[in-house]
This record gives C-alpha cells, structure tokens and sequence, in this order.
C-alpha cells in the first residue's frame, strides 16, 4: 500500500518567531519532511521572522541544524537539504517596532498562498496581526496560524478574538492544537463515522463510563516559571483534552467539513455540566530530594499550581446522560502515555455458570506513544473441560499493520501545515469553541482561587498521580487503567 501524496499549492509562509523552540524542534522540520514527501513545492518559500541578526546564510545554517537534529527518518534523509534551504529567508522584524515590515512586504509573492505563523509569545499576537493588517501586508486570503495558549481565561481569549477579528475574518483565523493533528484522533472520526459497528453503542445505554488520560513523564523542566503561572488545567485539559472529549462525545456531522465538525464539538462544550469540588483531584509532583519536586522546579516554593489534575465531568445530553467522564493529565507520571479508553457495560446476564462475572467490552484509542486502537473481548479459554472465560485484546497497532505508511506517517505539525496552506480549518479550533472552553474552565479556576487555603495532594514521581485520584474512580466501583507504554 502506498499513499498518495497531493502536493499543495505554492505557497510563502512566514514564520513569526522563525529563530526559537518551536520553530527549530517542530515547524522547520515537519516543512522539511513535507518537502521529502513530495507535498511541499519546491518553489514555496519559508521567511523566518523575529528580532536576532542573521544573514539569509546564517539563517539556513540555523536551518541546517534543526533539521539534522530533528527532521531526519529512514523516509527523509538530508538529500533534500540543499533544496530546502534555498526556499529559506530570513528577515529581522521586531513586532512591536517599525524595523523589518517593509522588507518583509517586499519579499512576498502575490500568487500564490501566503500564511502567517505567530510562533511567538501571545503577546505578539495582536501587534502582528496589527501590523499585518495597517501596513497592508496580509490581504483577504491569507491565513494566519496562532499558536497555544489562547487566552489564559475567557475574557483574554475574548480579547483576542477581539483583535485577531478586527484584522482578519474567521476564515483566516487557524487556532492551532497540535492534538487534532495526530493519526490517531482523526481515527476516532473514522472509527466512530466510518464503521456503522460502534455508533449505535455510542451512548449512555451501552457506554458505562469514558476515561481520557494524558500522562507525561516529563516535569516542568526549565518552563517552571511559565508552567507555575498555567498549570494542568490551563495547559491540558482547557485545550488538549477538551478536544479529545469533544471528538469522543459530539454527534455525527452531517459532513466532514470544518463548519460541521466545529459546530458539533461546540454543542458538547457547551452541554458539560459544571464540575462539584468532590469531583476534581488536584496534585503536586514531589521528589525523593527536594530539589526534584514541583516546587523547586517551579522555582515557587508556596506554589498552589497543580501539575496533576482528575476530575469527574457529566455531558447533559440525550446521548450521554449519566455517562461519567474521567479526565486525568498530570506531569512526572509512571509513563508518557495519552488514551482514550471508552468502557462498555457488562454484558446483562451469564448464562455461563463458571464464569465469575462477565466484562464489558473495552475500546482503547491509544494517541502516543504507539498509536493504535484496542478492542477486549470475551472469548473462551482455549482447551478442554468448562467453559471458562477470558479477555483478549484485538490490537490494531498502526505500527503493525501498516507498516510502510507509519514510517512516513506525518506528525500533528506537517499535517496541520499543509492543512493551513490547503485552508482546511477542520482540524483547528474556531474562536467561539475557544471562549465556550475557557467559559467552563475559568469557574473551577476561581473556585480554587477562592479557596487557597485547601492544599494540593502530592504524589510521588514516577507513579499515577494522588491516591485521591484513584478514589475518585473507585468510591463510583471503577477502576482507571494502568498508566503502562
Ligand atoms: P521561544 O523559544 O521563546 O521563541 C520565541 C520567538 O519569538 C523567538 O524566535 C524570538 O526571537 C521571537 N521574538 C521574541 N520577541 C519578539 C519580538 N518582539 N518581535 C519578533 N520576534 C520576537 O518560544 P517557543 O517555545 O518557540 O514558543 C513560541 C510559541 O509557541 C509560544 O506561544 C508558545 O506558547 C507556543 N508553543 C510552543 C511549544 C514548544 O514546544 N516550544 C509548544 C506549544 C506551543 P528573537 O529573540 O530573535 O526576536
């Protein structure tokens, strides 16, 4: 099986931010493995923007090095460098100065498809898009790509929307969530809207509960300063997990469509019930030595920023009335690990004696580190003598069974790229899901601002988070699964 590569229109894309961490471990390199796979046209051309001084032949050096360090796979070696680096400029540009924008409207062609990517602080997102705008450099058709975090609460993400809106239309506008790029949720569409074997199953009647479980076992590294100002709530479960529980809970669109998919995910947003005190664990990561826990790393030794977040979450709707919604993210967890485990009910009587008591099904939707779907059935236990039962799993790693096509399986970032240079917003998230999301966060944020005296649990490093967390699942006879790779 080979895939079809349909290479994209040409294109200038700027990048905002060009010289910094994202850009060199994600963007340049997914824009290299695109070129080896034939999608990017070799005539497109990539402008780096941000304030440091560097020649055009400085810049691709800088290029160079960030693609061998991380763009390089058995499928794309660095052949194609030499290509790639030809499409590479470099134009010094201060967001918030004059310096650099003129040069910059110079460089872009008028024919072909521009994009903006602010991989810059979100701060610069409105002086940008300001400038892009008044100076006459981005017209109608371009498209702008604004990276994570949008907003810290709802009124700064209404903000921005605010500004972003006054500059470009909606259509223009790509909210990015590197999640929505990944195989394997774009699977959970196809499971879900291409097999006509789950969707009848799909709700409270059959579902006993739906766990979401995004599980890393990095700390906060040198983003303790940033991270102690965010926490899991805001950095996790406000965008990342928001979506995967949109994706697994919305209603079939009529289409698969960015108008369609985006209307659904919002109708789940906004039936999500308000979320008890009882119903939300919080936990802080702590260390055999001091020096190794969340408040040494944060640099804040009276944190009350959570690096581990549980809760319980109810969706009032037909579908999923009375179905639970267990959410964990959390950092320093037993394994890195993000799964989407939907489990069925038991089945509503045995008619076989020696068997103890009959499991529900179990569909897993594994998104890193293999990614893949897991169904468990019930089968007999093979030999002789009494009908005995056991669980086995029908594995679909997508490692296994499509071999030739994982090895050249873009990542979230080239996907999402050349969907932005398509303008497929699908997999984007539009400004009114934004707020929705934050409108549901931002009240369990000021619940836990209210009430600073109530300390958060540790845990230790390498496990599964507080012990509070387990109860939450068990005191309602549940169980969550292992955090395993
Ligand atoms: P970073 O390493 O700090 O890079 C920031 C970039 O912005 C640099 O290229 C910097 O270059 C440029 N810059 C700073 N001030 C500027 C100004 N006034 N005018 C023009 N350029 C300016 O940050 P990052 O980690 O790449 O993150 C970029 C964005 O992506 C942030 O919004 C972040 O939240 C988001 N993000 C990052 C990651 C990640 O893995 N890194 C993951 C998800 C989301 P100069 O100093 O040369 O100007």
């Amino acid at each position: 099986m080979t895939t079809e590569i349909i290479p994209v229109d040409d294109f200038d894309l700027v990048i905002f931010g060009g010289t910094g961490d994202l850009a060199k471990r994600k963007i340049l390199p997914a824009l290299y493995r695109r070129m080896c796979a034939g999608q990017m046209p070799r005539t497109a051309r990539i402008i780096a923007a941000a304030r440091s001084d560097y020649t055009n032949v400085q810049f691709r050096e800088f290029v160079r090095e960030s693609i061998e360090s991380f763009a390089k796979s058995k499928a794309c070696g660095t052949d194609l460098i030499g290509t790639f680096l030809k499409c590479i400029s470099y134009v010094k540009i201060d967001a918030l100065g004059d310096e650099g924008w003129d040069a910059l409207k110079n460089t872009l062609r008028k024919d072909v498809v521009q994009a903006y990517y602010f991989s810059v602080a979100p701060r610069l997102f409105g002086p940008i898009a300001q400038n892009l705008k008044q100076r006459k450099i981005a017209g109608r058709d371009a498209r702008i790509v604004v990276e994570k975090p949008f907003g810290r609460d709802l009124k700064s993400a209404q903000e921005l929307n605010q500004v972003l809106g006054t500059c470009f239309h909606e259509d223009q506008i790509f909210r990015i969530d590197h999640y929505l790029g990944k195989e394997t949720v774009q699977n959970l569409m196809a499971l879900r809207f291409g097999n006509a074997l789950f969707e009848p199953l799909w709700n409270e009647q059959h579902v006993d509960h739906i766990q979401i479980t995004v599980a890393e076992s990095l700390g906060v590294e040198g983003r303790g300063g940033y991270y102690d100002k965010s926490g899991a709530m805001r950095d996790m479960v406000q965008n990342h997990i928001m979506q995967l529980l949109c994706l697994t809970a919305m209603e079939p669109p009529s289409q698969f469509d960015a108008a369609d998919v985006r209307d659904e995910k919002l109708k789940v947003i906004r039936a999500l019930d308000p979320v008890s005190p009882d119903d939300i664990i919080r936990g802080q990561y702590v260390g055999a030595e001091e020096s190794q826990g969340y408040l040494a790393q944060s640099g804040n030794s009276d944190s009350n920023t959570e690096s581990f977040v549980a809760l319980k979450v109810g969706i009032s709707n037909w579908r999923w009335n009375g179905t639970p919604f267990y959410l964990r993210t959390g950092k320093k967890l037993r394994h890195r690990m993000s799964e989407i485990v939907i489990v069925f009910k038991d089945p509503p009587h045995s008619i076989f004696p020696e068997a103890d008591d009959l499991k529900g099904n179990i569909l897993t939707i594994r998104l890193q580190p293999d990614e893949g779907i897991e169904l468990t059935m019930t089968i007999k236990e093979p030999g002789p003598g009494k009908m005995r039962l056991t669980q086995v799993p029908l594995d679909m790693s997508f490692a296994e069974a499509l071999a030739d096509k994982v090895e050249n399986m873009p990542d979230a970032y080239e996907r999402l790229i050349m969907d932005v240079i398509r303008g497929n917003q699908t997999l984007f998230m539009r400004g009114d899901e934004v707020e929705a999301a934050w409108g549901w966060v931002d009240p369990i944020i000021a619940m836990w601002d209210a009430k600073q005296d109530v300390k958060i649990k540790p845990y230790d490093i390498g496990g599964s988070g507080p012990d509070d967390a387990l109860m939450l699942m068990h005191r309602d006879g549940r169980k969550w699964r292992e955090i395993a790779p």
